[in-house]
């Protein structure tokens, strides 16, 4: 059975002035760089602080953008190209956030290419799907990731490119699982439920790409997760990480859940 490195990224969102994430950025790095976990961190900024970010990041450090455009270059008013983001040495990006599909619009198939982008590019891309609580009560959980995932591979042509780079066992692709009624509301879901949608994923990946390279996508979970409730997602046999916003705000609460993620 393939082992699969835990992952645990910070999502900040629009929040932190430049200074304030700076501070912010070299104590949960030094505190996990320190702490020699096995487990891989880091942290998806906003935009604006990505240079200065970048300028202290050390290896086996994560950083990541929150959004990506597809293309090099051209009229795309307000987006960053993911060779914007490589020449300034940001390891991947998010994409697909539920708060990009809700509130700006972004739809399956914009993200497709948008991972795409990233992948060709050589940038680590974290593809978040999730269901609203309307989409779960209408038994529609695994239509509704299917739906976002198979349009998203499509659309980026994934199963014919080669995105597990030149690391055979990090794969470019992780995905991450935020079921929407979860994400920033104090409601995680349980880890039943997400055990169930993290197996249905993990078919899913296993319908569409050849085993072995399936059995190496990393899928994390988001929603309300903290640094009490961590252990008992990470207890899933297929939760293999999480995706944080609000507790990764504070370097302290941060860096006391990935703590508890190591134990
Ligand atoms: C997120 O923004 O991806 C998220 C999971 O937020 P929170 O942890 O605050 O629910």
């Amino acid at each position: 059975m393939t082992k699969r490195k835990k992952m645990i990224l910070g999502n900040w969102k629009m929040y932190k002035q430049q200074q304030n994430a700076l501070h912010d950025f070299c104590a949960i790095q030094d505190g996990v760089l320190s702490s020699s976990t096995e487990i891989r961190v880091g942290v998806a900024a906003p935009y604006i602080h990505l240079s200065a970010l970048s300028q202290r990041r050390k290896d086996n450090f994560m950083l990541l953008a929150q959004n990506v455009h597809w293309e090099h270059e051209g009229p795309f008013t307000g987006e960053i190209s993911p060779s914007m983001l490589k020449d300034l040495q940001v390891s991947g990006s998010l994409i697909g956030h539920s708060e990009r599909r809700s509130l700006f619009g972004e739809s399956n198939s914009s993200t497709g290419k948008r991972l795409r982008g990233a992948i060709m590019c050589g940038l680590e891309a974290i593809l978040c799907v999730g269901e609203t609580l309307q989409e779960r009560e209408s038994g529609k959980l695994t239509e509704t990731l299917r739906e976002q995932l198979t349009t998203a591979f499509k659309e980026s042509h994934l199963a014919a490119c080669d995105f597990m780079g030149s690391h055979p066992d990090t794969p470019l692709l992780t995905i991450a699982y935020e079921p929407v009624w979860a994400i920033g509301t104090g409601k995680s879901a349980t880890p039943l439920q997400a055990q169930e949608a993290h197996n249905a994923i993990r078919l899913l990946l296993h319908e569409f790409f050849s085993q072995s390279v399936a059995s190496k996508i990393g899928v994390l979970y988001g929603g309300s997760v903290k640094s009490n409730n961590i252990k008992e997602f990470l207890s899933c046999e297929d939760i293999d990480g999480a995706l944080v916003g609000g507790a990764s705000l504070d370097p302290v609460e941060f860096l006391k859940l990935i703590s508890n993620a190591a134990r």
